[in-house]
């Protein structure tokens, strides 16, 4: 399993992405171009389900990077057939950073009227109360993974159809799910009433695809057809083609707005939007919010890098290549000596000193998040002879933790729930901080009124901790929400 980088450690992370093809020879082959492309969404491990006639459910589950396994003939060629799914992950709401093979997804249950397999985006927030109810019920757990309870909620649903049980299950399922499942002859696509996270259909020629983002549907050549609706189940079938059903009460859509930020890849179109243009004009937006004086716009890469250009293209102060990653640092990288360990971000990116010597530097970060790395990263560019140092932010504090599949610390240990824009600026020891406004984030994300209190477009609870579902198995543990006070 790759080990995690000291860089990555400071980054809120997405933490699985889903990818499920039908009606092409090799399913298997696509899917695992599919997952290849949405590498981005989970690191740690992945796995892939096919069927073939007369063969039957075949899967195969690795740790590791898609490219590192699901390129040798030798394992694709036990994954035989038309139809498959296939799912990448960091690890979720099971054992978090210390994964056994029995929590890589996809998940898979033998029903009386045949085999489903299940991957899954997004993270049951009621998924603890679930087990409990399951195992006092009799059922028997393989994984401590939130996903299995829609497998187990499926076994005891008297519903006569796979996809009639799913809908039993997901119905009592509460919090963030895209859902990618098959069986013998169905690909079955499904978002939680809010869609929270992305889905979308795509065709290739007389088969479908569905996936966690475009650029997926881009690697394989599939033409994108439209989103999955929130609350939207899919039953895809060679004969049939797609047949659409919402089996849940209809709810206003509460996407994810960090998937506009930071999570998506930016080639993809999420939301009905190109994500490379919401974030530059993120920058644009920062520009106009948060203007200073300076010489030079340098990106943090690479997930700063369209904001950067927003932001320079609305203030006229010229772009720059001033810190320039290394692309070949893989986490696989072993550090020899706790001088080297120590030296953190300098393994990954490094400052362009002839640009950046006796410049005032504008520096275009996705968010903070603990706020390690943008302290050594200021660092660096002190080092480098910059005169001036200005952070601007592409989201607005990150003072709240996420429960619907996105990785975030512990509340008290993210900067902005601690401490004051004025102290985090202190506490970087930078000439400036500036963060862009909620507002200023949905005009940027197309809402041009900015953001209505009493009816959000988004979820952006991790900004303004309004959860638009109560994060039920958290508050049973003590999680508080925010306070009128607050
Ligand atoms: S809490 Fe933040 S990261 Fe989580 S779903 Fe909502 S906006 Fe996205």
């Amino acid at each position: 399993m790759p080990p995690a980088h000291p860089f990555d450690d400071d980054k809120l992370r997405e933490e699985c992405g889903v990818f499920g093809v039908i009606g092409v020879s090799d399913a298997a082959n696509f899917v695992a171009l599919g997952l290849h492309a949405l590498q981005h969404r989970g690191q740690e491990a992945g796995g892939i389900v096919s069927h073939a006639p007369k063969v039957g459910f075949n899967s195969a589950r690795r740790f590791g990077y898609v490219r590192d396994n699901f390129t040798k003939a030798s394992l694709m060629e036990t994954l035989p057939g038309p139809l498959a799914i296939g799912h990448v992950r960091y690890s979720t709401a099971g054992s978090k950073g210390n994964t056994a093979i029995r929590d890589v997804q996809p998940f898979f249950g033998e029903f009386s009227m045949g085999g489903a397999a299940i991957a899954h985006n997004g993270n049951i927030t009621n998924a603890d109360a679930l087990r409990r109810e399951l195992i006092e019920r009799g059922s028997i757990f393989q994984s401590s993974s939130d996903s299995e309870c829609i497998i187990h909620l499926m076994a005891r649903s008297l519903q006569k159809s796979i996809p009639e049980r799913m809908k039993d299950a997901l119905r009592r399922c509460e919090g963030a799910f895209s859902v990618v499942a098959m069986t013998r002859t169905k690909l079955i696509g499904v978002r939680d009433p809010l869609g929270v996270r992305p889905l979308v259909l795509g065709q290739l020629g007389d088969g479908w695809a569905l996936a966690s983002e475009t650029c997926a549907l881009d690697i394989i050549g599939a033409e994108f057809v439209r989103e999955i609706a929130p609350g939207e189940m899919v039953v895809v079938t060679e004969e049939d083609g797609v047949q659409s059903y919402f089996p849940f009460e209809r709810r206003a859509s509460r996407f994810c707005i960090f998937e506009h930020v930071y999570f998506s890849r930016p080639d993809s179109i999420i939301d009905g939007r190109s994500v490379y243009d919401t974030r530059r004009m993120i920058g644009v937006e920062l520009a106009k919010e948060s203007p200073v004086d300076a010489d030079l716009v340098c990106p943090v890469p690479d997930s700063g890098t369209p904001a950067a250009i927003g932001f320079s293209q609305e203030s006229g102060i010229p772009y720059a290549m001033g810190i320039i990653r290394n692309q070949y640092m893989g986490r696989t990288f072993i550090e020899p000596t706790e001088q080297i360990r120590n030296m953190g971000v300098r393994l990954k990116l490094n400052v362009n000193r002839a640009l950046i010597k006796g410049k005032r530097v504008i520096l275009v970060d996705d968010s903070v998040v603990r706020g390690t790395t943008s302290r050594k990263i200021k660092e660096m560019i002190l080092d480098a002879g910059a005169a001036e140092v200005h952070f601007r932010i592409a989201s607005p504090p990150t003072s709240w933790p996420c429960f619907y599949g996105v990785d975030t610390p512990e509340r008290e240990k993210l900067l902005a729930a601690t401490m004051s824009e004025e102290e985090m600026r202190d506490h970087l020891g930078v000439n400036s901080l500036k963060f862009i406004s909620l507002d200023g984030l949905y005009r940027a994300a197309g809402v041009a009124e900015g953001r209505d209190p009493g009816a959000p477009r988004y979820c952006d609870a991790c900004f303004s901790g309004e959860y638009p579902v109560a994060p039920s198995d958290m508050l049973e543990k003590g999680f508080q929400l925010r306070t009128a006070a607050e």
